[in-house]
């Protein structure tokens, strides 16, 4: 049986979120661990949770809702999966971190490296933060130069040199670029437009020699889900090989979640090669800090303590975060992708077709079973086409959402994650909460 959504409330009652808000403001800047939390792109309260399980949230007030952000990614399984808690509480009980090497990590890597192919090796951290920090002084030592090629709208965590252009958190705010990075760091990395390739033609045509690396999404998810091209990867792969290059494909969001192999598994192996190293994390953790970066077994041949680049972590290969990983990856059977692509198209199918009826303009895209809602007409291939859009219209439409029981993520340059977990009830919640919330985004402020 589908439960009924809530009434729509033009001001969504959440006083424990507001006091928990306050509290947090006074100790923690902006109240929040990580920008996006803070509801700065849509306004309004940000709901502190208390707990979740399955594909349910619950606030600090009490209020359940029905999560599609899924913690960005790592609650494939949903929240408070039996399996992953039991693996969890097993670890635990073992101890919490030695500082010695120990065998969950051990399972881990070997997981990894069993599901995508051209990854030999891997090390693990903590964030993908450190993963694609890492993969570019793990690139720069290999090849003995600097520069490092991106893309506008791809994020790969908070690096100094990887803060250019870079999407998601930092376009809801319109910051070009964050204060603190050092002129000489951002002076090492070039930033072209997604998806075209005449443009990194014309970049390594001119400073080949001195590019280290070119770093991509495999399929970006931080400026809303903008999918390679055809023959944009194989022009990559073409490109960089012919000078010298390394490519890092940044698996963090899509890896494990777009299929049993990431979005490698999607559109690999290529003519052309395979991309040298990958970048992991999200759902390899399960919802704890651990990530990795992994490739090629001669370039990672160059890390310490074999090699001359150095890369280290007091908490990396942590027990107990090894051990919901590897529950994590061990739980995504076919029948969880498969469940995850009907949920998500049962959800996108019937907001195109509610955001239809309103005749509000929207454009889905897809890379496996992430999406987004581009509040715009005509596809998006590239970031300036993904600021093109009516993020006031967003706004209506998430607070409508949210005061119906339904949490998405508070910013429309995100994709949206569902899990496998997400049952009938949860899914039909979320389609009962539409025909309101399409009718809101349509009407003006
Ligand atoms: C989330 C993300 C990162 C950063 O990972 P953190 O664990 O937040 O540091 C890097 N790259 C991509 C593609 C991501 O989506």
């Amino acid at each position: 049986m589908s439960s009924q959504p809530a009434p729509v409330q033009t001001s969504p009652d959440a006083p424990a979120s507001a006091a928990l808000l306050a509290r947090a403001s006074e100790v923690i800047p902006g109240g929040v661990n990580s920008p996006v939390r803070a509801f700065r792109a849509v306004g309004g309260t940000p709901r502190f949770m208390a707990s979740g399980s399955g594909p349910w949230l619950t606030d600090a007030d009490g209020k359940r809702y029905v999560d599609l952000i899924c913690s960005w990614g790592p609650m494939i399984l949903g929240h408070a999966h039996p399996d992953v808690l039991a693996a969890v509480n097993s670890a635990a009980a073992r101890g919490f971190s030695f500082g010695t090497p120990s065998e969950n990590e051990v399972r881990l890597a070997e997981e990894i490296v069993a599901r995508v192919e051209p990854v030999d090796q891997v090390r693990l951290v903590n964030s993908g933060t450190e993963a694609t920090m890492s993969a570019i002084r793990l690139a720069r030592g290999f090849t003995g130069r600097d520069v490092i090629v991106k893309f506008a709208g791809c994020y790969h965590g908070h690096v100094d040199a990887l803060l250019a252009s870079a999407g998601s958190g930092v376009a809801t705010f319109a910051l070009p670029d964050s204060a603190g990075v050092p002129r000489s760091s951002a002076g090492e990395t070039i930033v072209l437009p997604y998806n075209d390739l005449g443009a990194v033609e014309a970049a390594f045509a001119e400073r080949g020699h001195e590019i280290a690396a070119v770093i991509t999404e495999a399929a970006p998810g931080n400026m809303g889900v903008v999918p390679p091209a055809p023959g944009f990867t194989e022009g990559l792969l073409r490109i960089t090989k012919a000078h010298g290059a390394l490519l890092v494909s940044d698996e963090v969001m899509t890896g494990f979640r777009c299929s049993a192999s990431g979005f490698y598994g999607l559109e690999g192996p290529y003519a052309a090669g395979a991309p040298d190293l990958f970048t992991f994390g999200k759902v390899m953790g399960g919802g704890f800090p651990t990530a990795a970066f992994g490739g090629r077994a001669d370039v990672m041949a160059l890390l310490a303590p074999q090699g001359p680049v150095y890369q280290a972590g007091t908490l990396s290969g942590n027990p107990v975060a090894s051990a919901a990983g590897l529950a994590t990856l061990q739980g995504c059977t076919p029948a969880v992708y498969e469940r995850l692509d009907t949920v998500a198209h049962a959800i996108a199918d019937a907001v195109a077709s509610e955001l239809t009826a309103a005749s509000v303009p929207h454009t889905i895209q897809w890379a496996g079973s992430m999406f987004s809602v581009f509040f715009r007409d005509g596809a998006v291939t590239g970031y300036d086409e993904a600021k093109d859009q009516d993020t006031a219209a967003f706004r209506r439409f998430f607070h409508s959402m949210l005061s119906q029981g339904v949490h998405l993520p508070p910013s429309a340059f995100e994709s949206w994650f569902v899990s496998a977990s997400h049952d009938d009830e949860a899914v039909d919640h979320v389609i009962g909460a539409l025909p309101a919330a399409a009718r809101a985004a349509a009407t003006a402020d």
